[in-house]
């Protein structure tokens, strides 16, 4: 027997252990389970359906809010499961369900490697890619999902298994976009690039530039080779005293890009957008390492609104309207469109449940909400900016999804069913609680029946 570590209500740290990164969200599960390794993992499994409980596994809690209610639920925090090891030559990285982008992506660099990480090194590996994981590279190499390559987890039934393309390959497809509902993922395996040094960098223009930069960015998009992945991002920085003095309090229109390529042809493929003649430029080979924050996403919890859509295009109306919705005196801290399309399209072999993503481009607009009184504007300014391109709307990616949703509508209904299936032989109780809900097929589905 191996006892975790829990911590309910009564205890002294309950606050910062039920903690998210979004600050408006006030997770009270029944307690929190802390293992520190698979056994632990599996014992707090047994305890939980022992005595009636849900399971929400949780790395980090930069998704806790489409959790909703987490009554009658113990969370399992996997934090304390968090060694990596790297394998140059396979070109092969293994971690714990624990560990964050920010616990790999710099030892990688060194070793000339690259992962498909997003835009925040805090976010954690685990979440990331069960979800999908759309990054800078993933126009060229696609979702880190689909870069898995083995996942080790503690199943309903209190087993450790170990799964990919050969072993138990249903449910190595269905975590694979299906997120957390079928087990607690202990560790990921996942393959990386060679990638020495890329050409990637910021250009940052004045706000009253918004409808050029965005005009100028979207007539770019159709030429652009796999190779570069660029986002266009309105940004609204506080005037807060650690941010370095260039953009402390400042506004801005700001063209991101990452480039698998010479500084010569990133330049060329960049120079539509340079002509506008941006006031800060800051693209330069670097290594891999120099794209964990190129964002600038924030590292701290914060409060905010959130929400996103995958749109087929974005048109120059809808660009002069963002333009003065998320311009000077909004209540919006970033509106960001993601250039998608290449890899994030294609159908891979071997893919798992999220195989592709539909669309051209993603948007999302995020407020922070320091105060209740705040939240309506915010708000409203998100329906504003996405209302505006609502017509063109083609579809979501749960791992932008902030709140409680019906998860049917993320898949298509062959994957729908299919994802019912796996969870219907592997948690046919439902003891598992992923952030975006997958119930067990019911009545039972042809593998159920088969199990
Ligand atoms: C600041 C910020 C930046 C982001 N940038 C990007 C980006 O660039 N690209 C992108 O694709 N996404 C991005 N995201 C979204 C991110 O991928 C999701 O929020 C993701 O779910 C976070 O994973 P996590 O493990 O950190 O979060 P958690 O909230 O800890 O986990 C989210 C869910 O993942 C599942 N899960 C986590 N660990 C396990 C486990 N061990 N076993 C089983 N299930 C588990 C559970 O269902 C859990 O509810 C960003 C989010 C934030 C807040």
């Amino acid at each position: 027997m191996h006892p975790a570590r829990y911590v309910t209500a009564s205890d002294a740290g309950w606050d910062a252990a039920r903690g998210a990164f979004n600050l408006l969200i006030d997770q009270r599960p029944e307690a929190i389970a802390l293992p520190t390794d698979e056994r632990e993992v599996a014992a707090v499994v047994s305890h939980a359906r022992r005595n009636g409980l849900r399971v929400a596994p949780q790395a980090t809690g930069h998704n806790a809010g489409p959790l909703g209610s987490l009554d009658d639920t113990l969370i399992l925090n996997t934090s304390g499961l968090n060694e990596v090891s790297v394998d140059p030559s396979a070109l092969r990285v293994r971690v714990g369900t624990g560990a964050r982008w920010r616990d790999v992506v710099p030892q990688l660099s060194e070793l000339g490697l690259a992962a498909l990480h997003g835009s925040s090194p805090d976010v954690g590996i685990a979440g990331y890619s069960l979800g999908g994981g759309i990054g800078w590279l993933a126009r060229k190499h696609g979702m880190q999902a689909n870069a898995v390559t083995a996942i080790e987890l503690v199943t309903a039934d209190g087993v450790l298994r170990c799964v990919d393309a050969t072993h138990e390959p249903e449910l190595f497809w269905a975590l694979r976009g299906g997120g957390g509902n079928f087990g607690v993922v202990t560790a990921i395996e996942f393959a990386v690039q060679p990638v020495r040094s890329l050409y990637a960098g910021a250009m940052f223009f004045g706000i009253e530039q918004t409808a050029d930069v965005l005009r100028a960015w979207t007539e770019l998009l159709p030429t652009l080779p796999e190779e570069i992945t660029t986002w266009a991002s309105i940004m609204h920085f506080p005037p807060d005293p650690a941010m370095p003095e260039a953009i402390r309090g400042r506004s801005f229109v700001v063209v991101k890009a990452a480039f698998l390529g010479s500084e010569a042809d990133g330049r060329a493929l960049l120079s539509p957008v340079r002509a506008l003649g941006p006031g800060m430029d800051t693209f330069a080979m670097q290594p891999p390492v120099g794209l964990s924050d190129l964002a600038m996403d924030p590292r701290d919890p914060l409060p905010f609104r959130f929400r996103h859509s995958l749109i087929d295009e974005l048109p120059g109306a809808a660009i002069d309207d963002i333009a003065r919705t998320a311009g000077p005196g909004t209540s919006l801290a970033i509106v960001q469109f993601r250039h998608m399309g290449g890899a994030l399209a294609r159908r891979t072999p071997g893919a798992g449940a999220r195989a592709t993503l539909p669309g051209e481009i993603a948007v999302f607009a995020l407020g922070v909400v320091p105060e209740p009184a705040a939240e309506q504007a915010v708000e409203e300014q998100i329906d504003g900016v996405l209302g505006t391109v609502a017509r063109h709307r083609a579809g979501d990616y749960p791992n932008f999804v902030e709140q409680p949703a019906d998860a049917s509508a993320f898949f298509d209904p062959a994957t729908r069913r299919r994802l019912r299936e796996v969870k219907a032989i592997y948690d046919p109780q439902d003891l598992f609680k992923g952030n975006h809900h997958v119930p067990p097929a019911e009545p039972a589905g042809k593998l159920y029946a088969a199990a």
